[in-house]
């Protein structure tokens, strides 16, 4: 069957504006569309294919498991899911493991889970979750209400109740605003969605103090920055700061759905049976890639190679934008870069997004300001320094076309 862009607009609800081009297949960081036109690509589907497109361990993994055990529910357990859940608590140091197929929907748990543990504890009114502008924690209803945009929750009718948000890295804000009915805080180590803004040291210290001053549990949203992404396998190491409750999902699965939930046997055990649920979380296909994904990118020497290309990476776009002048700061942590656009080239992220594509390399926005990198974990570096190498040719044509 034949398929192209306007098959979309055809067939598709109206929610995203894919650019112009049809992906059909892609290996490592190349990506191919249906012309046979191919693309560097630095998005690995936003932070998820962390071992580059179809990796030889997936392809092997999948065969292997789809002979033995697709799905068969949670009313069964299975080897697959108690092997990651070990494999994630040994790495981790976290004693209880959720999973879900989703980042959203491991927020969704984590947010529930801060409230029953509240609740339990019989101290009325402890149901404020404290959250952060420009955070994202996913589109559930709940999520997306706790998340700091508000144009994304408007316009749904009556939201979830009882959630305040406060500007990131606002030591003083966050310390003026938790109470004693303050039940979790919830913050991701690095904004991404929101314009990869990392938190300050101060900052995750706060939240570490602020929450234990009132008895709120701290949940870091890992959803992006874990999985080795910025250079350890979950970014709190970096800071020192150990959440209650770490979410993760994205990177994960290797390219496949899923998303876990990770914190102590004690506050876990305020879920018990029936008070929280889901059909596919735990689904052995998954869990087995992502076994196989996690001991992959959990190895030292692989964590050295992350390091090595995220600076390759970020001095990389620090030489681009001194020499284009269009980019104001470049910021991340690991494999998780932004490129401020300077003054002169605001509002432009989404256009210039597309444009790069047209010279064969993939790249993300986070907001309409910031252009977002997170390639592969594992992407040659010769590839990385071609993509950047196109980057600046299509930077410095746009940049003459729109010159301003
Ligand atoms: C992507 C993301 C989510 C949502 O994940 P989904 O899998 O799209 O539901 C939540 N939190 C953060 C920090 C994210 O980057």
């Amino acid at each position: 069957m034949k398929v192209n862009r306007k098959t979309f607009d055809e067939c598709m609800f109206p929610c995203y504006a894919p650019q112009d081009f049809v992906i059909s297949k892609a290996k490592g960081v190349r990506v191919y569309d249906t012309q046979g036109k191919e693309y560097l690509d630095l998005t690995a589907g936003i932070a998820v294919n962390s071992l580059g497109h179809c990796p030889k361990i997936i392809e092997k993994t999948l065969k292997r498991q789809s002979r033995r055990l697709l799905h068969c529910s949670n009313i069964f357990t299975n080897d697959k899911t108690l092997q990651l859940a070990r494999a994630l608590q040994q790495r981790t140091g976290f004693e209880r493991m959720f999973f879900v197929n989703s980042g959203a929907e491991a927020n969704e748990a984590a947010l529930k889970l801060a409230r029953r543990y509240a609740f339990d504890s019989a101290r009325d009114e402890k149901n404020e979750i404290i959250s952060f502008y420009h955070g994202f924690h996913g589109r559930t209803f709940f999520t997306v209400s706790v998340g700091g945009q508000d144009k994304y929750s408007s316009g749904f009718g009556p939201r979830p109740s009882a959630i305040t948000h406060l500007p990131y890295n606002d030591v003083a804000a966050l310390q003026a605003a938790v109470s004693d009915k303050t039940c979790a805080i919830i913050a991701e180590p690095v904004q991404g969605e929101g314009g990869i803004i990392p938190a300050s040291a101060e900052f995750m210290q706060a939240l570490r103090e602020c929450a234990d001053k009132v008895g709120a549990l701290l949940i870091f949203d890992e959803v992006q920055t874990g999985n080795a992404r910025t250079g350890t396998l979950y970014a709190w190491e970096q800071y020192g700061v150990r959440p209650d409750i770490l979410t993760t999902a994205k990177g994960l699965g290797g390219g496949l759905p899923i998303g876990a939930v990770m914190t102590s046997a004690r506050i876990a055990a305020h879920f018990g049976p029936g008070t929280h649920g889901s059909t596919f979380g735990g689904n052995p296909l998954i869990c087995a890639c992502a076994l196989e994904v996690l001991k992959k990118i959990s190895d030292p020497e692989f964590m050295q190679g992350v390091k090595e290309r995220a600076e390759l990476l970020h001095q990389g776009l620090e030489r681009i934008g001194k020499q284009s002048g269009m980019f104001a700061q470049v910021r991340g942590l690991g494999l998780l870069q932004g490129a401020v656009l300077s003054d002169s080239y605001r509002g432009q992220a989404s256009a210039i997004m597309h444009y790069l594509a047209g010279y064969g390399v993939l790249v993300l926005t986070a907001g309409n300001d910031v252009l977002r990198f997170a390639p592969a974990l594992n992407i040659k570096k010769s590839s990385l320094k071609r993509a950047l190498q196109l980057l600046q040719e299509g930077l410095n044509d746009y940049r003459h076309i729109h010159q301003v």
